[in-house]
């Protein structure tokens, strides 16, 4: 029981040193997806806006060749005007040449309209353009950074872990799907009962409970706070104990004496 209660113990000591970077693993790719979704939405806004530019200039290029059109009837009427053999001809032409004028007045003031508008748009994309452009930009290189940095992150992480299926082995299925689940809510998940009182949430462990923790019969857990609990000395490593190790491993331990 021992050797299972150490390896718990062991378990929790190599998740804790691993939890920052389990959190900066989980969180960093979200982070870059909130900017990234930033970026989304300024697209789509100055996406909408260039749109209604393109129909302007779309409709310009329309109203352009329809003044090619009308200019050329204009030619076509003036020269049959001229041809006129009689009074009632010449007045039916120029009846002709007033309406096609008009219809390229009209489509002269349509044309100043829609280029009075493309350039409006132009200068209110300005900005937006450039802004995203620049975000862009810095978005595929921090994207670029994260997946760098996240490589770094799961090397160390690996390093800090290598050895903890030894010990995920030596635990009971039960208490360590336990573990699982109390760890990502509760931490430390597993600290130690020191003279009497749970070092987690810092309560009064009862005396029957704190006996059973010392004799270390058994996987106990805080009646509080629902940490697992463990004695110091049960935990200890067996057998003879190298001077300088011991003494290190009692300061890390915080253990009594
Ligand atoms: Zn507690």
């Amino acid at each position: 029981m021992q050797d299972k209660l150490r390896a718990l113990v062991k378990l929790a000591v190599i998740d804790a040193s691993a939890r920052h970077i389990e959190e900066l693993l989980e969180g960093i790719p979200v982070e870059l997806e909130e900017r990234r979704a930033a970026v989304d939405a300024l697209e789509t806004l100055v996406g909408g806006q260039k749109q209604q530019m393109d129909e302007a200039t779309a409709l310009l290029e329309a109203q352009v060749d329809d003044l090619k059109m009308r200019s050329d009837m204009l030619a076509r009427s003036r020269a049959k005007g001229a041809k006129a053999r009689n009074m009632r001809e010449a007045e039916a032409a120029e009846r002709e040449l007033d309406a096609i004028r008009r219809s390229i007045r009209d489509g002269e003031a349509e044309k100043e309209r829609l280029e009075g508008v493309i350039a409006k748009a132009r200068e209110t994309l300005e900005e937006p353009l450039a802004e995203l452009e620049k975000q862009n930009a810095e978005l595929a290189q921090a994207a670029a950074g994260v997946e760098e940095r996240l490589e770094g992150l799961r090397k160390e992480r690996d390093e800090i872990t290598a050895g903890r299926e030894e010990f995920v082995a030596l635990v009971p299925k039960r208490f360590y799907r336990t573990y699982e689940r109390i760890r990502p809510q509760i931490h430390p998940a597993v600290v130690e009962a020191k003279d009497g009182v749970c070092q987690g949430c810092r309560m009064a462990i009862s005396p029957q409970l704190f006996n059973q923790i010392i004799r270390g019969d058994d996987f106990y857990r805080c009646q509080q706070c629902t940490r697992f609990l463990y004695h110091a000395d049960v935990v200890a490593e067996p057998g003879e104990a190298k001077p300088h190790e011991a003494e290190a491993a009692e300061a890390a331990a915080g253990r009594q004496s």
